[in-house]
């Protein structure tokens, strides 16, 4: 432990922490941010950004998250990457543990985002990284000339989907009904695509497997029970994300779900804790949305210090 009480710790490293560090650092408050061991968040698992304004020709997510650092670094945040083990809110200042060793603060914010859900259907668990994955960017390579499977109804589906078409010989988009949560934009891109085959009122049962890994997938039709086989060697999971707020162990307020809930502005239930981005957002989830509300928290926290003199 050092003797040092931050100003700032930011927990986190996706647009939201990124921002959050860039405007406090800006305010001259000194920011720490613990990034984990996989900075970046989610858009390092994504291919295309087309819709951050100011980039005409789109840009690609880690490239992104690499400009968001630089430049948040080059005003004066520093960054460790590594991940927050614990905290304690219970006194001031605050405490948060990395790797075993203590730092203080008097303010923090929580941008930790949110992590892909898994279906939890039978066999999933053996097949982990085995042919199935919840990231098209990361592994779609491994599928040159095979049959892919990819399962929801979201942005995220058409998206990984639309990628996937560029190693696999066809991707399989299974969705549990047939209404889309996905933009129109998006669904059309992917509907009209030759390589994708949508197939609705479809949810996976069992993950079949034989010696070299994944072989396919028992599907169930929700409607009547009835079941097909399907043979895949590549499924991606893209349901959705859950937040990530185990390391806070309840002390701050949450919804069911885990989301943070933001009660001042992005002030949470804990004066002096702020949270920002897919770690507090059940609707938006964009990464402009992200960075928005990161400014946000960057300026709540700077006022609340001001007000603390
Ligand atoms: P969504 O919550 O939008 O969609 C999740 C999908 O998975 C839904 O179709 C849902 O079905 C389905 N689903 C959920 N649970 C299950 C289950 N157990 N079994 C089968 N299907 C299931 O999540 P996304 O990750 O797609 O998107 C999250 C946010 O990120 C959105 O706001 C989206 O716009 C944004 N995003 C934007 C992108 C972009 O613009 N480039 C790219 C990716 C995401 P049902 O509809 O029946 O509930």
């Amino acid at each position: 432990m050092t003797d040092e009480v931050r100003n700032v710790i930011i927990i986190g490293s996706g647009p939201a922490g990124y921002t959050a560090g860039l405007y406090s650092a800006r305010a001259l408050l000194e920011p720490l941010m613990f990034a984990g061991y996989m900075s970046g968040g989610q858009l390092m698992l994504t291919s295309d950004i087309e819709n951050f304004p100011g980039y005409p020709e789109g840009i690609g997510g880690p490239e992104m998250m690499i400009q968001l650092r630089e430049q948040a670094e080059k005003f004066g945040l520093e960054v460790q990457d590594k991940n927050v083990e614990r905290v304690d809110f219970s006194e001031k200042p605050f405490k948060v543990w990395v790797e075993g060793e203590e730092f203080r603060s008097k303010s923090v914010i929580i941008c930790t985002g949110a992590e892909s859900i898994w279906l939890g259907a039978e066999g999933e668990e053996e097949q982990k990284g085995r042919g199935i994955s919840t990231c098209a960017t990361c592994d779609g390579a491994f599928f040159r000339e095979q049959e892919v499977l990819v399962i929801g109804g979201g942005d995220s589906a058409m998206e990984e989907a639309t990628f996937l078409t560029r190693f696999a010989s066809k991707v399989t988009l299974l969705h549990r009904r047939d209404v889309f949560k996905a933009s129109k934009v998006m669904y059309e891109r992917a509907l009209n695509n030759p390589k994708i085959e949508i197939k609705t009122f479809k949810t996976v049962r069992s993950w079949l497997s034989d010696e070299t890994g994944l072989s396919g997938a028992v599907l169930e039709d929700p409607r009547d029970g009835s079941t097909e086989e399907i043979s895949c060697t590549g499924a991606f999971i893209a349901i959705g994300h859950k937040p990530i707020t185990n390391f806070l162990e309840e002390q701050v307020e949450t919804d069911e779900a885990g989301y943070i809930l933001a009660k001042t502005h992005t002030m949470t239930s804990v004066d002096g804790v702020f949270a920002a981005g897919d770690v507090v957002d059940t609707r938006y989830r964009q990464a402009i949305t992200a960075a928005g509300m990161g400014c946000q928290a960057a300026i709540d926290a700077e006022k609340w210090l001001e007000d603390q003199h």
